[in-house]
């Protein structure tokens, strides 16, 4: 599907923004900048500005994302945002609010084109890739829901829907964006892929300190062939060698997610063959323990709790660090591997809550 090509507010860089202002003060532009970025404030509500102007700048400038819908889970700390994209693609935000930080969770395509069997977006195929305006304006509404909140987004993943090494040109952009303009240091976003090795050496040449997460699964070749198909494309061994060289360059933090499903990926011996790998990562690489989420197409099940924490132990005893991730509005279908916007989850299901703060 073709992209959108007309400007957006967040999908314009400072200068662009600026050939809006043709003929106004010079200092006009560093109000609209203030607005937007500072403010998170939509252009009509930009005050300092004349109201004539405010009034064409929000049709010079529309939103990339149209609300369709937002679902608050129930204990009120995870918000799942449904978005209408130009060309009527959805796409799905999660916004989490933990004690110690705010994390948003971003998606990079509408769709995904990797197929993963057990993840609602794989099994809903791709759509089209985001623009730099649709992604960076997902995080400005989160902190905007965040802000109503009294919070500050402190923390954004690139692991919504798609597979953001797949749109590497758009996600650093708006990386970069995210890092320099709302203001989000680049040491607090991490990029999720699910193995693509030449995105990840890309990564490892660009400047800017960004966290790196690997979806593995399965740490031998046989059961993740089966599980992540794009693995006999990209296979372990050169997989964990691309993130050793990435953690060499760049000396971040690189993490392995572990979907955890119950009789496939939870016994001791994929406890010992993943611990291995970590070990050739130096510093070790992280280890995060999800159960797997249901999801319409995968009949598998999670792995019961007790077994999570009892795979969690046996990877430490073979010397890998691991911990086991809080999972996060199941309940509205906001979770890892669960997202698939128009698809499992309708605006008939799901209510447009009322924020609670
Ligand atoms: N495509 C990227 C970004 C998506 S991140 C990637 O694969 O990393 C979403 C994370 O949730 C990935 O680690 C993915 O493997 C995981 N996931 C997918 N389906 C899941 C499910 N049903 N339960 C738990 N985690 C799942």
């Amino acid at each position: 599907m073709a992209l959108p090509t007309t400007p957006t507010r967040y999908g314009l860089t400072r200068d662009e923004l600026g050939e809006h202002l043709a003929g106004e003060p010079r200092y006009r532009l560093d109000q609209l900048w203030d607005g937007l970025y500072g403010q998170l404030a939509d252009p009509a509500d930009i005050t300092n500005l004349p109201k004539a102007l405010r009034t064409r700048l929000e049709d010079d400038l529309p939103p990339a994302l149209t609300p369709v819908a937002e679902s608050v889970d129930e204990t009120g700390d995870t918000v799942k945002f449904l978005w209408e994209l130009d060309g009527g693609s959805r796409v799905e935000t999660v916004l989490m609010l933990y004690k110690e930080r705010a994390t948003v969770c971003v998606s990079s395509q509408a769709g995904c084109a990797m197929a993963c069997g057990f993840c609602a977006t794989g099994q809903a195929g791709f759509t089209r890739h985001l623009t730099v305006g649709e992604i960076v304006e997902q995080v400005v509404r989160a902190a905007q829901r965040a802000k109503q909140a009294g919070r500050r987004v402190s923390n954004i993943v690139f692991m919504g829907m798609g597979e953001p090494m797949a749109n590497l040109g758009p996600v650093w952009a708006s990386v970069e964006r995210i890092h320099g303009d709302v203001g989000l240091s680049a040491r607090h976003i991490t990029i999720s892929t699910v193995g693509l090795i030449p995105g990840i050496r890309s990564l490892a040449d660009l400047p800017l300190p960004v966290n790196l997460a690997v979806s593995l699964h399965a740490a031998n070749d046989a059961l993740r062939n089966e599980l992540v198909p794009i693995n006999k494309r990209y296979p372990l061994g050169d997989l964990v060698d691309a993130c050793a060289d990435y953690l060499r360059v760049k000396n971040r933090r690189v993490s392995f997610e572990w979907a955890m499903i119950d009789g496939v990926n939870d016994r001791t011996s994929d406890a010992r063959e993943l611990a291995a790998l970590c070990r050739r990562l130096q510093p070790h690489a992280h280890v995060n323990l999800i159960p797997l989420n249901p999801t319409p197409g995968y009949p598998t099940k999670g792995t019961p709790l007790r077994r999570v924490h009892e795979f969690r132990d046996e990877l430490d005893s073979f010397g890998a660090n691991a911990t086991v991730r809080q999972n996060r509005g199941t309940d509205i279908d906001a979770a890892c591997g669960q997202l698939a916007a128009g698809q499992a989850v309708t605006i008939g299901r799901t209510s447009t809550a009322t924020p609670t703060t």
